[in-house]
């Protein structure tokens, strides 16, 4: 059982939001370093290992830099966060591209930047090639099909759109050996938030098995295996971290017994772990708003799903504090809500919590309790909407020093209406003067 905790106190938070008023994000960056340290220290017993960062989980420049000082390269799957990565100082084949239903210019990019191109389908071999050329290096995304059981977020591998098939994965090498590609590498992702450690080193073996029969039948030696994302972390209280050092070995006993067997030792190992290497170090801040009284109890908070859409979309837990108050009996049971127009857009169901103040109640006197959600430095904010006209918030950074950095505002209304031509909306028809600029 892991306590979660918040780095800021009640104080700290207070002196904090006179300069960045809720809701926004936190990250810390000491607790983040020291999470992919324990990361490349466990997965130093293959002859040579990368982790490539998935950019969608939290791309942020200021992040990326700091992930990039630590060795860390990047997986992108857009135009935009290839640009991303670019900016944040990871290089080369730093960078995988692992997209899909790819546009030409984006593999253009990719080939431009050096970025290891990771192809989705067979098709794509022959569009990469009149698109943008056959690099030297290129990778493949395996998709096991029925061999391999997947899990809620992602879905069962035979119902998902991604990868080749076995036989494609095979003849896909033949061609692109054919075509000029020197060196190989093949990929997988097949699950999401998945906590088992007997199921990720489960896929190892899936695709060290597969390593060897490209040998015997394309007979290519790949020069890497990247065993994609997906490891989850534990969300509720309750659960166990993976333990990264257990996780290593047993891929590193699968390697040997399959690998090196078959004449394929040294063979490279990455990962583009999204969720594990920022997840438990962000957390949404925001404030008590309303109480409101009817079936059940509400709390209405400042955030919303526009801000943290994986509650409202999955159902999934995020553990919920209220600084300060961290050693209150937890004596209510309450909906924890935003202000959407969705009845989904709720943080908690039914949460046993301590009794929360709120801003309305304390009107001019108090602010109303902070109230952080957990484990929402991945795929957190990155989700995040404009639904409702609601603007998306800003992130801020806590520096090993103690300080804080805002690594992103929040957004204002002239940024949800940049892609307006309001004064073509005024004249657009005679007798309707608009009056947001008056
Ligand atoms: C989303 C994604 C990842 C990262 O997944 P996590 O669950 O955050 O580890 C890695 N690779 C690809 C191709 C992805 O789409």
């Amino acid at each position: 059982m892991e306590a979660k905790t918040f780095p800021l106190s009640k104080e700290q938070l207070t002196e904090i939001v006179k300069r960045y008023p809720t809701p926004f994000y936190v990250y810390d960056e000491a607790a983040i370093r020291k999470n992919v340290r324990a990361i490349r220290e466990a997965f130093s017993v293959f002859p040579s290992y990368r982790e490539h960062f998935a950019v969608k989980a939290l791309p942020n420049p200021f992040i990326l830099k700091i992930l990039a000082s630590e060795g860390i390269g990047s997986d992108c799957s857009s135009y935009a966060e290839l640009a991303l990565a670019d900016i944040a100082g990871m290089k080369g084949e730093d960078n995988m591209f692992s997209s899909n239903e790819t546009p030409a210019e984006e593999y253009r990019l990719a080939r431009g930047l050096g970025a290891v191109i990771n192809l989705d389908d067979f098709s794509h071999i022959e569009f990469l090639e009149k698109a943008a050329g056959i690099p030297d290096l290129v990778s493949c995304r395996y998709n096991p099909g029925p061999l391999k059981e997947g899990n809620a977020i992602i879905g069962k591998p035979d119902e998902a759109k991604f990868g080749f098939t076995g036989e494609q994965i095979i003849e896909g090498f033949k061609i692109l050996k054919a075509r000029g590609a020197k060196r190989l590498a093949l990929h997988t992702m097949v699950a999401s938030n998945e906590l088992s450690i007997p199921y990720h080193i489960e896929t190892s073996r899936m695709l060290f098995c597969l390593a060897v029969e490209v040998k015997e039948k394309a007979g290519v030696r790949l020069e890497f295996i990247n065993l994609g994302g997906g490891v989850g972390i534990p969300y509720r209280p309750e659960q166990e971290a993976v333990d990264y050092k257990v996780l290593a070995a047993g891929i590193k006993k699968a390697y040997d017994e399959i690998l090196k067997p078959s004449g394929l030792d040294p063979m490279g190992i990455r990962t583009e772990w999204g969720r594990t290497i920022t997840g438990p170090y962000g957390w949404l801040v925001s404030t008590a708003v309303h109480r409101k009284s009817i079936y059940r109890e509400y709390i209405g908070l400042d955030a919303c799903m526009a801000d943290l859409m994986r509650p409202g979309m999955y159902g999934a837990y995020h553990h919920i504090t209220i600084p300060g108050k961290e050693h209150v009996p937890a004596t209510e049971i309450y909906d924890v809500v935003g202000s959407l127009c969705e009845n989904n857009d709720k943080f908690a169901v039914q949460r046993k919590l301590p009794k929360i103040d709120t801003a309305a109640e304390n009107y001019g006197r108090s602010p109303g309790d902070f109230v952080v959600i957990h484990d929402a430095g991945a795929h957190g904010r990155a989700m995040g909407f404009n639904y409702n006209g609601k603007l998306r918030c800003g992130e801020l950074l806590l520096r090993p020093d103690g300080t804080i950095m805002e690594i992103r505002r929040a957004e204002t209304l002239s940024d949800y209406f940049a892609t307006l031509d309001l004064e073509a909306a005024g004249n657009f028809l005679p007798g309707s003067p608009h009056s947001l600029n008056e």
